[in-house]
């Protein structure tokens, strides 16, 4: 039989559009359904915009692997498609001398993720590069970078829809049906019309909705079982947030549930400390910021950033990552998987696509036209 489109991608974050922008070079009848009413209002626009080098990731895990990749990727994207980026580096800082050990930790776990580009900095060297940042010892990822976020995603976009790419916004999926060999899908409209069409290929790339569209189809893996964590973002107010110019980390997490918080620049020069992780006690889409958390804020930081005064910081923002570590557990690596074993050939999840998501993006994209390569 033949189905209405090939390849149905639940999702218009940045990486369903990511891999929309992909998969239609090569193939035709790529339908995306995003229940938003535009592209990337989720965790693609509630994030750190940092372009990770990959350094912490578990060597040879999906997260490692495709977040060097997805980073050089982004560069070249970056440089060929005009999309604003800053490879501003990022500096990993140790304040007290027992944090020195995790910073050689991080070094050769870098290395074997392929990424070597690192360097030890003493005190002196740390404030030639921030003079404004107090460590005694750092290490300098010159890789990383910060990019404007929405217009990567706005470029995904553009080069999906002139490579004949189909967009729903304000759709949203409410049920999936195996059959034969195609998938039925069905969606719900704004005026609660619905209506269901067939694809040979789905792909679920709905963030934090991702296990619940897996359910859908009748995939109940317990291993996909999604906690929402939010993670609260404070601004440091002018004149202060001119004094710090680079990206700058504590040492993360030992379990990297987080990388502690730390220093994001952003291509508008603001200058923000966060984010924090909070295991949230129900999945809802609560993005408040708590002003009674300041103080942890202020207490994190004050350490790296002598020059700050409570009275510096104000509530920003806030973003949840769809984890399917439970708090406490050891990092657990992305799930992208065909579930043909499962019994849904060409049903492709993405599941727990938190951070380096957006770094992945790119080479996420290409690992899932790996996957469905056989089906064509
Ligand atoms: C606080 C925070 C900081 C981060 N910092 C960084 C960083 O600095 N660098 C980095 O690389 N990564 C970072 N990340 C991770 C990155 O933001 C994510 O990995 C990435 O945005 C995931 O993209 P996505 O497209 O998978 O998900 P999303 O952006 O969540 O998109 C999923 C889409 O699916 C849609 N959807 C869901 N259900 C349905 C349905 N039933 N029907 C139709 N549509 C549906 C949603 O509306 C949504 O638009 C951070 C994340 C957070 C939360």
């Amino acid at each position: 039989m033949t189905t209405d489109v090939n390849i149905a991608i639940i999702g218009a974050g940045v990486v369903g559009l990511a891999i929309a922008s992909k998969l239609s070079s090569h193939y035709e009848g790529v339908f995306v359904i995003e229940r938003n009413i535009k592209f990337g209002q989720e965790s693609s626009s509630r994030n750190s915009e940092v372009i990770h080098s990959g350094l912490y990731y578990p060597t040879d895990s999906l997260k490692a692997k495709l977040c060097v990749k997805g980073r050089n990727m982004l560069y070249d994207i970056c440089d060929t498609e005009n999309i604003p980026y800053k490879k501003c580096g990022k500096l990993i800082t140790a304040s007290a001398p027992d944090e020195i050990e995790r910073l050689d930790f991080i070094y050769t776990k870098a290395l074997a993720n392929g990424v070597n580009d690192l360097k030890f900095l003493n005190s002196e060297e740390i404030s030639l590069i921030e003079p404004n940042v107090k460590a005694i010892r750092a290490l300098f990822s010159p890789s990383t970078g910060i990019i404007d976020t929405h217009a990567l995603m706005k470029y995904f976009e553009s080069n999906s829809i002139n490579n004949g790419v189909d967009f729903a916004y304000k759709t949203q999926v409410t049920g999936i049906v195996k059959k034969d060999n195609f998938y039925i899908i069905e969606v719900k409209e704004p005026n609660q019309t619905k209506f269901s069409f067939t694809s040979k290929i789905v792909i679920n790339a709905a963030g934090q909705e991702a296990e619940n569209m897996a359910k859908l189809v009748g995939i109940n893996n317990e291993s996909y079982r999604t906690y929402f964590c939010k993670g609260e973002y404070f601004s440091v107010k002018p004149p202060k947030n001119k004094l710090v110019s680079g990206l700058v980390y504590p040492v993360p997490f030992k379990n990297f549930t987080g990388l502690g918080v730390h220093v994001t620049v952003d291509l508008g020069g603001s200058l923000k400390l966060g984010p924090n992780v909070i295991y949230m006690d129900k999945n809802v889409y609560d993005y408040s910021v708590e002003g009674n958390h300041k103080i942890d804020f202020f207490n994190s930081a004050k350490r790296f950033l002598p020059f700050l005064n409570i009275e510096d910081l104000q509530a920003e923002m806030a973003g949840i990552r769809p984890k399917i570590q439970k708090e406490n557990e050891p990092i657990k690596d992305f799930v992208i998987k065909d579930e043909v074993k499962e019994g849904f050939p060409g049903f492709i999840n993405l599941i727990g696509i938190e951070s380096p998501g957006l770094t992945s993006s790119p080479a996420i994209a290409e690992y899932v036209e790996s996957l469905i390569a056989k089906y064509f």
